[in-house]
């Protein structure tokens, strides 16, 4: 299953690994993970994140060998994870497939093909069981140094093990995880109890945004710049909200819009069987059937009428 990428691991030395912006549990976790798991084999990995790493995310064991400046030079190997697109690196990304060949590994349904390899599994509860399965076959002893950062993946992408994706496979590597030596009250309160006052008062502030539709089926909250400005909360305090307005009974699809430079970015999720990964697929974005995201440029007018018109409910 994994022959063309243990041949570039094999033969390889040096190697690139990054993810998406706006980076998540499972982006930071499969993308330090496999820096530990590389640098088991006695290889040269280098992690690029474009973005910083966000705050509830500080305690894990980051890689020495980790920039935020994109390198220029050649690699071995080129390991994009958690990334449904190549766009999603940030700028510069058509550099990438110049600078060696490109491993797209990923979980998204989405997910554009872009690599020279690339190693989907849309079944795969997060980019981070897929490398586990990778690790195994390449023989590679777990360190706690790996296993902290893959059960903070999988923790993550599966909202706690309450989404969809949650899978046997989560638990079964959780478990194995936690006989490494994770302590799940320890990675717990380190990504859920760590946030500063800030967020709270932005959070107060999105909250009065509420809108519902359909019969309260649809939730809708929006955080502008102004509120970030207000409160001094910081983008990646916003992280979360969506899930916090899922929360509300009977809804069905949750949405928060984002302001961003160029107009709004979208983050909706859903239940069941409604796909928001095809209605954001409409405006360039995609992601998961539950958990999408894309961007609308314009006003909050504007985004807010393109949502609604795309969820029927204009
Ligand atoms: P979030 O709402 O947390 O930013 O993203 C939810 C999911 O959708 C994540 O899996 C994320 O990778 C994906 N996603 C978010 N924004 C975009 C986008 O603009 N394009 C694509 N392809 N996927 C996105
Ligand atoms: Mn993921």
């Amino acid at each position: 299953m994994f022959t063309k990428i243990k041949q570039i691991i094999d033969e390889g030395n040096r190697f690139l690994i990054t993810t998406h912006i706006d980076p998540d549990g499972d982006a930071i976790g499969s993308a330090f993970s496999l820096y530990w798991a590389l640098d088991a084999l006695n290889k040269r990995p280098l992690v690029y994140l474009k973005d910083p790493i966000p705050y509830k995310y500080e305690f894990l064991p980051i890689p020495p060998n980790f920039t935020r400046e994109l390198p220029t030079d050649r690699y071995d190997g080129i390991f994009v994870l958690d990334c449904g697109n190549l766009f999603r690196v940030g700028p510069g990304h058509e550099q990438l497939k110049e600078m060696g060949p490109l491993v797209n590994i990923d979980h998204h349904t989405t997910n554009e093909t872009f690599g020279l390899i690339n190693m989907i599994d849309a079944r795969a509860c997060s980019t981070a069981e897929i490398l586990c399965a990778l690790y195994e076959s390449l023989d590679i002893t777990l360190s706690l140094d790996m296993a902290i950062n893959i059960y903070t993946a999988i923790l993550t992408d599966t909202g706690s093990f309450r989404f969809e994706n949650t899978n046997s496979n989560a638990f079964i590597i959780c478990d194995k995880m936690v006989r490494a030596g994770v302590k799940p009250e320890y990675v717990s309160r380190m990504v859920y109890n760590s946030h500063p006052k800030e967020r709270f008062l932005l959070l107060g502030m999105v909250l009065a945004t509420l809108t519902t539709y359909a019969n309260d089926t649809i939730a809708m909250v929006h955080v502008t710049e102004d509120m970030f400005r207000k409160t001094t909360g910081t983008r990646e305090m916003s992280d979360g909200f969506v899930e916090l307005v899922k929360e509300i009974r009977g809804t069905e699809v949750a949405i928060l819009l984002r302001e961003i430079p160029t107009g709004y970015k979208v983050s909706m999720r859903s239940m069941g069987s409604i796909d928001v990964a095809r209605i954001c697929n409409l405006f360039g974005g995609g992601g998961h059937k539950n958990a999408a995201g894309c961007t609308i440029p314009g006003s909050l007018n504007e985004a807010d009428k393109r949502v609604k018109e795309a969820l029927g409910i204009s």
